[in-house]
């Protein structure tokens, strides 16, 4: 059962869990809303609404266990508030996508490590520790070049990839102080570094790949792979994602630890585009562009990213439910259905099937 959790004892009279999201109406975070809410608990939203999306949320607005504040984790002054009300407090709150980290690079690094620090400095200063969940990323490991990405391997961070490795620094600083809280003030952190998360409600606005190829392919538009397409990811279900961290928090409720989380099949990024087209059925034709035109400066893209899953599979036991192929899909049946919105280059609602992960 996913939401069963034999050590989940809440700390006050009501129903469920208090869960606190930061950045809870993006595309992981609202997957993490519904996956809540369906358990049983409630939970708390605070988004700046900057890359996230209120529709993301829309079925749960009527929901009294569900409340919603469009705020800045950098400046909101209702944050100590919120946090002694949490008994685990997900921060996803950050700026991400290549576009925008290359596009803001001072903006990356303020938001995502000041934003940290600030949630991290009111958990430590209500009355009551809560979990704290922190979203790093595959990113830190930069250009560490093992088939297989182990958690106690090192982080390379590396000035190859232009500006980006910016967001590496700042996801490698937040962990950094999240292990720092946890030695200093008693504060359990699980920190999550996930590989390339795909799945309903991701835009391909901000650079991610799946949703720009499903779109292309689904209008038998050229698909655009960058740089050739060699380099490999692999990529992971959103359903699954939230399931496994949500495992991961619920089994590591008073310690601190670091996990990947993702999926361990690898495949390039020409094999998907192949792939994608195959299952579209489409007639695009694939564009090679080189990776200056791609993104507007030097750039040295990550060549391979595989994670090793012991340490979940281990702590959890966790299962994948979802196929790269299921994903694409369910992806390409939400846009042939017109489900999704293209108002202002965002996603609205889409709520297929993540009944499975119920
Ligand atoms: N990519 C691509 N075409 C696109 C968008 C991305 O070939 O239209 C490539 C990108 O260069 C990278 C891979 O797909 O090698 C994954 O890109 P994404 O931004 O989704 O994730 P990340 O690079 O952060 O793993």
């Amino acid at each position: 059962m996913l939401c069963e959790d034999p050590t989940a004892a809440p700390r006050v009279e009501g129903k469920g869990m208090h869960i606190l999201v930061t950045g809870g109406a993006g595309f992981i975070g609202s997957h993490l809303v519904d996956l809540h809410l369906a358990c049983g608990d409630q939970v708390h939203v605070v988004d700046d609404l900057s890359t996230g999306q209120r529709s993301n949320l829309a079925a749960h607005e009527d929901n009294p266990d569900f409340r919603f504040d469009q705020a800045d984790v950098l400046t909101w002054d209702r944050l100590d508030r919120a946090v002694g009300w949490a008994d685990r407090i997900y921060h996803l709150a950050a700026v991400v996508g290549v576009y925008r980290v290359l596009a803001e690079p001072t903006k990356v690094l303020a938001t995502n490590i000041a934003g940290c620090e600030r949630m991290l400095r009111a958990a430590r200063d209500g009355g009551w520790k809560p979990q704290v969940v922190l979203a790093s990323s595959s990113e830190v490991y930069g250009h560490n070049d093992e088939q297989v990405l182990r958690e106690d391997q090192d982080l390379v961070v590396s000035t190859r990839a232009g500006t980006r490795w910016g967001y590496s620094v700042s996801k490698i600083a937040d962990e950094a102080l999240g292990l720092s809280y946890a030695q200093r003030f008693g504060i359990p952190a699980v920190i999550a570094r996930f590989f390339n998360t795909v799945g309903p409600r991701q835009v391909g606005r901000y650079g991610m790949v799946v949703p720009r190829f499903v779109a292309q392919a689904v209008r038998n538009e050229p698909i655009t792979v960058f740089g050739g397409g060699a380099q490999t990811r692999s990529f992971c279900d959103v359903r699954d994602t939230v399931v496994a961290l949500n495992a991961l928090a619920n089994r590591s409720r008073t310690d601190t630890l670091i996990a990947n989380v993702g999926n361990d099949r690898e495949i390039s990024i020409l094999e998907l585009a192949r792939l994608v087209i195959q299952r579209a059925g489409s007639r695009s034709t694939i564009r090679d562009i080189g990776l200056r035109e791609a993104y507007g400066e030097d750039f040295e893209d990550i060549r391979r990213r595989r994670p090793s899953l012991d340490r979940l599979r281990n702590l959890t036991g966790f299962k994948h439910r979802y196929t790269l192929e299921e994903t694409i899909d369910d992806l390409i049946a939400v846009e042939r259905q017109g489900l999704i919105g293209e108002k202002d280059g965002h996603c609205t609602l889409v709520r297929h099937q993540s009944e499975r992960a119920a």
